[in-house]
């Protein structure tokens, strides 16, 4: 139960106190071997494309890069962010997916020549009038979903993602003579098998009817990761299987060679990190315990948007041994003026009461398996500034990104 160390996070209890000799909570801590691993579990795919929404420290884009993964990006943020850590629109190493353009996001993809991933017809048309023969997938609506909670849910009639009807983009594609390079789908974090078989199918099916000619097939992203003791990691292999089997029939059918991409957030880094933060208060309510850390959901915002478990363990400030006899139970919250600002709720967002060894303030809360969308959900609600991120590679700590300042903020305010 508690100091649960997930062994192939590989970052110890020793680790994380030296680095809190310089460090003040909260932060988040990384570890490279552990990204290095996860990215090796998918080298029989033919492109690895990581969906840096999910973690989008240049440090961390950088490992990727080293590794010779591509990068989806999402916003002109993220195509920023990519170029900053060394990508370039060569080989459509960064793919930009999004169901609209911004005028600004428009501009700089077509001055960079950076291939999109069209999730609407209308995109389509604004990119082919001012650059014509661009590079593009269309990304489809394969009109059912599937994720982890509704809002990660990216398929059906109850999705804005993707195109209901691929048919519509021909004419367009033909008009501005787009340069296709294929379908992509991406239905929802989270796996399912016998849902994975019908999206394949789907896949197969919208290739069909499609009848264009295409390079390549993405698989999208949504491979899950344990985030409990009890959950099961997901079979690669298994995983792979059912998409190469769908590529290979999709290739005979146009007796062309086609690629097969996969573009995984979650899987590549969510395993990687943790979230460090330390006790300030430890507080009765009616018969209720109330442990108050000093991270919000301004910091960590899974548990507050979908009810996500972290498990969470406790390392004690002053190096007592812990007294695994005594247990309390517990609600873990943070410091933000919103009585929702608690970590151990459902999805349902009712409060639950998770079991703790005898705790003091000043002892540190670990949330584990927060390497995907922990640190890039954050914000500055409250005006609190963004906090550290760590990285350590080969037992080495380097800070990637320092503490935004109070300062900081203010400053959008005073200096226009
Ligand atoms: C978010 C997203 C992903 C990654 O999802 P994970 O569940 O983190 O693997 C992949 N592709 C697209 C288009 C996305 O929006």
């Amino acid at each position: 139960m508690m100091n649960f160390f997930n062994k192939k996070s590989q970052i110890s209890i020793k680790d994380i106190l030296s680095i809190l000799k310089n460090e003040s909570t909260p932060l988040w801590i990384y570890h490279t071997e552990t990204i290095i691993n996860q990215i090796k579990k998918l080298k029989k795919f033919d492109i690895i494309r990581f969906a840096q929404k999910s973690c989008s420290n240049i440090h961390i884009l950088r490992i990727m890069k080293k590794m010779n993964v591509k990068i989806d990006a999402v916003s002109l943020g993220e195509i920023e962010r990519a170029i900053k850590a060394g990508y370039t629109s060569k080989n459509d190493d960064i793919v930009f997916t999004a169901d609209m353009f911004t005028k600004e996001t428009l501009k700089k993809i077509v001055k960079l020549n950076i291939t999109v991933n069209a999730g609407s017809v209308d995109m389509l048309e604004q990119l082919g009038k001012i650059s014509p023969g661009h590079k593009v997938w269309i990304r489809i609506n394969p009109k059912f979903g599937h994720g982890h909670h509704f809002k990660t849910n990216t398929g059906g009639e109850n999705s804005k993602h993707g195109i209901w009807d691929p048919k519509l983009t021909i004419p367009i594609i033909k008009k501005y003579e787009l340069n296709c390079i294929g379908l992509h789908m991406h239905i929802g974090s989270g796996v399912n098998y016998e849902h994975l078989k019908n999206v394949c199918n789907a896949m197969k099916k919208q290739c069909i009817k499609f009848n264009q000619k295409i390079k390549a097939i993405s698989a999208g992203g949504g491979l899950s990761i344990p985030y409990k003791k009890t959950d099961i990691p997901v079979n690669v292999n298994h995983y792979f299987h059912l998409w190469n089997n769908v590529r290979e029939e999709i290739s005979k059918h146009f007796n062309n060679p086609i690629k097969l991409e996969i573009e995984p957030g979650r899987f590549l880094v969510g395993e990687s990190g943790i979230l460090i933060s330390q006790i300030c208060t430890i507080k009765k309510v009616g018969k209720k315990i109330f442990t108050l850390i000093d991270s919000g959901f301004n910091d960590l915002m899974r548990p507050v948007l979908y009810g996500s478990y972290h498990h969470i363990s406790v390392i004690p400030k002053d190096n007592r041994n812990i007294n695994t006899n005594k247990i309390i139970k517990t609600i873990i919250g943070g410091p933000l003026c919103e009585s929702g600002d608690i970590f151990t709720q459902n999805e349902n967002n009712q409060l639950i009461e998770i079991e703790l060894p005898e705790i003091k303030i000043g002892d540190y809360i670990v949330f584990h398996n927060t390497g995907a969308y922990g640190a890039s959900m954050s914000s500055n609600y409250n005006s609190r500034p963004l906090i550290s991120e760590v990285l350590i590679t080969e037992k080495i700590p380097k800070i990637i990104r320092r503490k935004q300042t109070i300062q900081e903020l203010i400053r959008l305010e005073t200096e226009i």
